[in-house]
């Protein structure tokens, strides 16, 4: 399956993937961790990224394209993948489906996580990270067994420098005023599926299967 995840910061992308990939044998393309590891490899594209990052402002279509475009060339992208976090844009749409199309493939499904803004800054605020792997947790909600500590490989959390308050608050502002229109554009072809995702962990992933079935 080809699959686009789409919602604002924070409504699960990051969880629900692993799950859609163990389920699917999909790629998993998560353009804010490919970036955040450009930004800590400091090469001249994370460079580049890391002030739009920081501010929580969406970094240039040119760049997300380019690092999406080099990824779908990958072996283990070739029957299907998930892409989380992009596109972001109309534009990077757009030149998704270019990109597909030269490929002879198009996007089968995208996931609407569906949730309330209000709900946000409790989820981004709470969340630990294993940056080696993506594996998320969150002090309330999925806490690790040891605070602080991954619990496959006993390596330290960390949180994102961008997951406070006020930089969650411009990137709900990106959220609404130039990914929402991704959704529209998705609605036009008929492959949208909202999802609900202010529900528990195991409710959206009965959810996503029930989708993809
Ligand atoms: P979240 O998990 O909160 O949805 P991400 O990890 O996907 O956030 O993205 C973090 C940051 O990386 C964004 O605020 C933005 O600056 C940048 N970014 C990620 N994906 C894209 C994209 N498709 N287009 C532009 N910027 C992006
Ligand atoms: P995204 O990738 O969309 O930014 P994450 O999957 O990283 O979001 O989730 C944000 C935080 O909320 C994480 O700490 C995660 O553990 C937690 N979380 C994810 N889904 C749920 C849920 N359905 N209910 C409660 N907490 C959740
Ligand atoms: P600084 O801004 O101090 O130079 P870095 O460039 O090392 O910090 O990283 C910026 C931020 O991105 C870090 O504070 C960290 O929270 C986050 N980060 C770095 N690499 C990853 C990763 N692979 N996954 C998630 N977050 C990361």
């Amino acid at each position: 399956k080809r699959l686009v995840l789409i919602g604002p910061p924070g409504c699960g992308k990051g969880t629900q993937s692993p799950v859609i990939k163990d389920e699917y044998c999909l790629c998993h393309l998560a353009t804010g961790d490919m970036l955040r590891a450009s930004v800590a490899a400091k090469t001249p594209l994370g460079v580049k990224a890391k002030e739009a990052m920081d501010k929580g402002e969406l970094v240039s279509d040119e760049i997300v394209v380019g690092i999406i475009d080099e990824a779908l060339k990958k072996p283990s992208c070739q029957k299907g993948f998930i892409l989380d976090g992009f596109p972001r844009t109309v534009a990077q749409a757009q030149k998704l489906d270019e990109m597909l199309e030269t490929r002879g493939v198009k996007v089968d499904k995208v996931l609407n996580f569906a949730i309330n803004d209000s709900i946000l800054e409790e989820r981004i605020t709470g969340r630990w990270i294993h940056p080696a792997s993506g594996r998320t947790y969150h002090t309330k909600y999925a806490p690790p067994k040891v605070p602080g500590i991954d619990d496959v490989t006993g390596e330290p959390l960390i949180q994102r420098k961008d997951d406070t308050p006020s930089v969650l608050k411009s990137r709900l502002e990106a959220f609404h005023r130039q990914t929402e229109p991704v959704i529209d554009y998705y609605s036009k072809k008929s492959i949208v599926a909202n999802l609900p995702a202010e529900k528990r962990p195991e409710e959206v992933t009965k959810e996503v299967k029930k989708v993809l079935s």
